[in-house]
């Protein structure tokens, strides 16, 4: 592989002439994903019918899928499961880890957070008469106290793609007694983590975005083996039942992370979203993270020579600070994302004023850079954008 290629764009399947900077909203298919989910329909599920849970081990992919995911964000396959959706996996995790706190009050999050992190840290808080506290980035270690159960961080900041320091505010919330449980949406399959080394207790994470697994794809959770049975999961299901086939009236939790599953498994998800993490295989993900800053790195630069003063940068410069996507504030933002869209360049839109760029060093190369930043650069200096089929605005942007 020469300089500024994809590192593994044949395993996937990019409509050709579009250049895809949206990998961190939804990862592009891989190839092998439409036959793999045929075949399980026709081989399994036709034809095993309900001994394909057995058979061909359904019951246990969320545990399967999950020692494959391992290698990526850089954990032990026991501490992971594959199950549900990011926000009822973080609802699940919060919930576990107040209980593991009694008589701690607060929630302590940051401000702006994604707004499915703070719902489900306010239902849970209202449900629990604790308080949601939100700070700046800036203000979370000092803000941690005793009165904290757990301090919930997204890593890589949705808008600007600005990174946490995720083992200082390990050891500030450890230091103070208080729980950490990281979302790694914008990191998982972009950035070389240490969940492990970095003392992470809890996470959750997005399957749909870098790690390919297709629209609405199962989230993950990690739980630091040390904690795993010390948590009580908050919903109580069949799946997370130390004998599920029992059937017994009582609840008794599934020894490890296995309580934290809830209901049945959904198979045809799963196994798109191990074709989603076999696009990784053999890859380093340290020659990803690597690539990734890279391919932001050129981006920026190129925006800044084209643009002038016309877009602002909305992310860290320094490219250790930052994550996998790039942002600009531009005051007419969502229409030069339509304007880019027509023309073939696919990032996306974050209110108020952002164009966001995904890069997904898997899939995206440095000629595909250049030739976003020269297309972004031309409608900015022509002011094609301001047209108003650019104006009118889609359900989800
Ligand atoms: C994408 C994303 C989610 C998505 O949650 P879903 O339950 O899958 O809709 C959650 N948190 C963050 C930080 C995200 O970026």
């Amino acid at each position: 592989m020469s300089h500024g290629e994809a590192l593994a764009r044949e395993r996937f399947s990019i409509p050709q002439g579009v250049i895809y900077l949206d990998g961190n909203s939804l990862g592009a298919m891989p190839k092998a994903t439409p036959e793999r989910l045929r075949a399980l329909m026709r081989e399994e599920w036709r034809t095993d019918l309900i001994a394909s849970w057995t058979k061909h081990g359904w019951i246990d992919l969320p545990m399967t899928v999950a020692a494959k995911l391992a290698p990526v964000l850089g954990a032990k396959a026991s501490e992971l499961l594959v199950v549900d959706s990011t926000s009822v996996s973080l609802f699940k995790l919060l919930g576990a880890a107040v209980r593991a706190r009694p008589g701690r009050t607060t929630i302590l999050t940051q401000r702006h957070n994604f707004p499915t992190d703070l719902y489900v840290a306010q239902g849970l808080a209202d449900m629990l008469g604790m308080t949601v506290k939100t700070v700046a980035a800036d203000e979370i270690a000092e803000a941690i106290d005793e009165s904290v159960a757990v301090v919930t961080l997204t890593h890589v900041d949705y808008r600007s793609g600005a990174v946490h320091d995720m083992a200082a505010v390990n050891q500030v919330a450890r230091a103070a007694g208080a729980l950490t449980c990281w979302d790694l949406s914008h990191s998982g399959g972009a950035l070389a983590l240490d969940l492990n080394g970095s003392d992470c207790d809890l996470a959750v994470g997005c399957g749909y975005k870098y790690l390919n697994g297709g629209p609405g794809a199962p989230a993950y959770i990690f739980i630091a083996d040390a904690l795993q049975d010390q948590l009580s999961p908050p919903l109580q299901g069949w799946m997370g039942h130390l004998d599920p086939f029992a059937f017994a009236d009582d609840y008794a939790p599934a020894r490890g992370i296995a309580r934290f599953l809830t209901g049945t498994p959904s198979i045809l998800a799963l196994a798109a979203m191990e074709c989603g993490i076999a696009t990784f295989d053999g890859i380093a993900m340290t020659a990803i993270e690597a690539r990734s800053r890279e391919l932001t790195q050129g981006f920026i630069e190129r925006v800044e020579d084209l643009c002038g003063g016309q877009v602002t940068l909305a992310s860290p410069r320094d490219p250790a600070r930052r994550g996998s996507h790039v942002s600009f504030a531009h005051p007419n933002g969502y229409a030069v994302m339509q304007a880019l869209i027509e023309r073939q360049v696919i990032g996306d839109f974050r209110a108020p004023d952002l164009l966001r760029f995904g890069f997904a060093p898997l899939y995206n190369d440095e000629a595909e850079v250049i030739r976003a930043a020269d297309i972004l650069g031309d409608i900015i200096r022509t002011g094609d954008w301001d047209s108003p089929r650019f104006h009118a605005r889609g359900r989800v942007t």
